[in-house]
């Protein structure tokens, strides 16, 4: 089925977080209605709850997705730049390690609430656009296209006709569920070894921060990691990334004096700085961190999927949340170039984004093993700096994998293959020159000899 946007077909997106919202308000733009059902309480009269990432990283996608539709200017003054790591050594030594090729080559540290707030003061502006809170969407009938409708609060199911659905809905979309039941769905989900678990650095007395601010902190053990994003207020969200099992582990860290013992002898520097590390220790989730593929994400033009519904990645590249925006940012333009036909827009959407969302997840892992291993290593710091210089020298036509993933809008798959081309000539250049030294010492040995 197609709908004709001029004619004001609707559409029902189901969660209003970070992508539902903003996929919502790129429809509304359009002109059509919209209702937006979210299962948890308006967030905007709530408190922030606990275990999801308090803070998250601001790109170039991102911001570009939310700046195309006149958001920047809200959402610019929640972020704080922040212009590469510091790596605390496990001596306590600093390192910095820069993102960019220059100053204006940031990523933003940035609030889940105070965004995801912002997005749902946009929406609650817009005429066209209903939002109903506290409504989980338990199911949908894809060949009635009806959604059922849980009301959080009178515990009552009520059944409502949609005409176009967007599953917004994060990692366990219910809406993706409907689809796998349709047949023939291709679904993966693994998960990582290693949990996260979040806890906090206050503001010092007089409201500054207890760490150097415009930086994202990174303490890189090998196995495990902890890093740190500056907050308006003053204070860091740190996490911990470490294994469920094993030596150094969750399943190690259940008595306060291990949990203290731990801190205290592999983040020496960071210790004092957290006054709350055993209560929030104990009182924080351990998070799980998936990666979700599937396909298709559409349809018959009637159902789409978006942000972590479609395709959630592991955190370490910093890059679900701008994915997610950049999946509204491309689904606006495909109803667009294609007319509201929704059933050629989405195919559109779906070829566009898939192939690259499948990239970001292989990305995204790579990086889970350079954060905490190789970021402390001097081999890897030398190779970044060649990197840095050949793209002084040589402008656009070498990008190092992080610019090109966190600086511009490159499609991720087109990144990595090019980062892996860089990298072949990167490596033989490197021997080329190794080669080069040691015959040129051979030479000076024989000459001495000779
Ligand atoms: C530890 C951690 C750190 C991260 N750091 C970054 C980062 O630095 N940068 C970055 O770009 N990304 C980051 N991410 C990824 C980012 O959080 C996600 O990619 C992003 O939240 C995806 O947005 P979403 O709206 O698709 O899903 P979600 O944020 O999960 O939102 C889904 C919404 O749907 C609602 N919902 C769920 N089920 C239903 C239902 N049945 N009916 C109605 N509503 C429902 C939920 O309540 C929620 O509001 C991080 C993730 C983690 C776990």
């Amino acid at each position: 089925m197609s709908s004709d946007l001029m004619a004001g077909p609707s559409f029902t997106v189901c969660g209003a977080g970070l992508a539902g919202t903003l996929a919502a308000l790129y429809l509304a733009r359009q002109g059509s209605r919209v209702t937006l059902y979210e299962r948890n309480p308006d967030m905007r009269a709530t408190s922030v709850p606990r275990g999801r990432s308090i803070n998250l990283a601001l790109s170039t996608r991102g911001l570009h997705a939310l700046e195309a539709i006149g958001l920047a200017q809200v959402i610019r003054p929640l972020a704080i730049p922040m212009r590469g790591r510091m790596i605390h050594s496990p001596q306590g030594d600093l390192t910095f390690q820069p993102y960019g090729r220059s100053a204006e080559e940031t990523i933003f540290s940035i609030s889940r609430h105070q965004l995801n707030c912002a997005l749902l003061d946009a929406a609650a502006g817009c005429p066209n656009l209903e939002i109903h809170f506290s409504s989980r969407c338990v199911g949908l009938n894809l060949s009635a296209m009806t959604l059922d409708i849980e009301d959080a609060q009178a515990r009552v199911t009520r059944q409502v006709s949609a005409q176009t659905v967007v599953g917004a809905d994060g990692s366990f979309s219910s809406i993706r569920q409907a689809l796998q039941r349709a047949g023939r769905y291709d679904y993966s989900q693994s998960f990582l070894p290693h949990g996260y678990k979040e806890l906090t650095i206050p503001a010092l007395p007089d409201g500054s921060h207890a760490l150097a601010k415009n930086y994202l902190h990174i303490w890189p053990r090998q196995d495990f990691m902890l890093i740190a994003l500056p907050n308006l207020d003053g204070s860091f969200t740190c996490t911990l990334f470490l294994a469920y099992e094993g030596a150094e582990s969750f399943a190690q860290l259940t008595e306060d004096d291990a949990i203290r013992d731990f801190f205290d002898r592999r983040f020496p520097d960071v210790t004092p700085l957290m006054p709350t590390l055993l209560e929030d220790f104990k009182r924080n989730p351990t998070g799980a961190m998936v990666t979700i593929r599937c396909f298709p994400w559409q349809y018959a033009g009637r159902v789409v999927l978006v942000g972590d519904a479609a395709h959630a990645v592991v955190p370490f590249y910093g890059q679900g949340m701008n994915a997610s925006f950049e999946d509204c940012f491309v689904l606006d333009a495909c109803l667009r170039r294609h007319n509201g036909d929704t059933a050629a827009a989405f195919l559109d959407y779906q070829r566009q984004r898939k192939v690259n969302t499948d990239a970001l997840a292989e990305l995204a892992y790579e990086n889970y093993l350079e954060m905490r291993a190789k970021v402390a290593s001097p081999w890897f710091l030398l190779r970044r700096r060649l990197e840095y210089a050949l793209s002084g020298v040589l402008g656009d036509r070498f990008l190092p994998l992080y610019t090109m993933v966190s600086f511009t809008r490159i499609p991720y798959a087109e990144a990595r293959a090019r980062a892996q081309r860089q990298d072949r000539w990167l490596d033989l250049a490197l021997t080329m020159s190794a080669l080069a030294v040691c015959l040129a010492l051979l030479w000076l040995l024989w000459r001495r000899i000779g």
